[in-house]
């Protein structure tokens, strides 16, 4: 039975799956996604077994960072068989629920016709699906995207699966940081180890002359205060490990929309900082 004596569904462990790291921000647009992938493919590139399960419902990015589309198959189990890019295997939202899309030619975005109350009910069996019936297969690591938020999905999911740890991305200005010690409280609460948190567009590296500009300083990079304020030291308060920083670099960016992250795409480049800084958070 999958009822606990409180009545609540009991929390599974996903199968084949050693390790599930959750990777979550408070907010939307903060680049939970786009450094997710970037972790994931890191953990690949290493050897590990590494897959990533995007569950953002009303965004799901995955398909596009990693350039894949289409129904996944079901194998002999019934269960939703991954969609693999890059060495890294994916199940996505994206791949289950009818998106609406922008005409390529008009820019239009076509109306979802899709009754709310029917489009409740895919969601709710999709996610139940995404967590419950992929074939794996033996995995080290599941990265799981989380929905941006500290609400009810994030607490659904977390009394579905055995959630290992978590990784919380932030930036450097002080509303996302206050959004980030937020969703501290919401692991705390959960009971998820905070493997830590990333400083996602720490600071702009000018592509012609290299120099380093924190645009949003708020007591981060002034001189010898530098870490008196900010990420580092409101990491050091929560006692959580502060990963590393991730640049804002139109690079980063152009790598994702083509759907080749930066981890792989720069692959071959011997000194690309942007590269290795998601492999030294990794
Ligand atoms: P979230 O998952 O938090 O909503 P995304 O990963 O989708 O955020 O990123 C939002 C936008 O910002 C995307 O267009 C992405 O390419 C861009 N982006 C994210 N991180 C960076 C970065 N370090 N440098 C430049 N652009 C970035």
């Amino acid at each position: 039975s999958f009822r606990s004596r409180r009545g609540l569904p009991e929390k599974r462990k996903i199968r084949d799956v050693k390790k599930v790291v959750a990777v979550s921000s408070a907010k939307g647009g903060v680049g939970k996604s786009t450094v997710a992938v970037n972790l994931a493919l890191s953990f690949a590139r290493r050897g590990i077994r590494t897959g990533i399960l995007d569950t953002d419902i009303f965004g799901p990015s995955i398909p596009t960072l990693l350039n894949l589309s289409g129904e996944p198959r079901l194998d002999e189990n019934n269960c939703l068989v991954p969609l693999t890019n890059y060495g890294l295997k994916s199940m996505s939202m994206g791949y289950l629920l009818p998106q609406t899309q922008a005409d390529s030619e008009t820019g239009e975005v076509p109306m979802d016709t899709t009754p709310i109350s029917w489009r409740g009910l895919m969601v709710t069996k999709a996610m139940h699906q995404l967590l419950h019936s992929v074939s794996w297969g033996p995995l080290d690591v599941l990265v799981l995207d989380l929905p941006p938020g500290t609400g009810d999905v994030q607490l659904t999911i977390n009394q579905e699966i055995i959630i290992d740890g978590s990784v919380i991305v932030t930036t450097p200005q002080d509303i996302a940081l206050r959004d980030a010690v937020r969703g501290f409280g919401m692991f705390q609460r959960m009971e998820v180890p905070v493997l830590g948190m990333v400083r996602n567009m720490a600071y702009f590296a000018c592509p012609n002359c290299g120099h380093q500009t924190r645009i949003f300083s708020h007591g981060e990079g002034h001189g010898s205060n530098c870490e008196d304020h900010g990420v580092v030291a409101e990491c050091k308060r929560l006692g959580v490990d502060f990963l590393g920083d991730i640049p804002l670099d139109a690079q980063v960016c152009e790598d994702a929309d083509r759907g080749m992250p930066t981890v792989v795409a720069e692959e071959s480049v011997e000194r690309s900082a942007r590269r290795q800084a998601f492999l030294s958070v990794a």
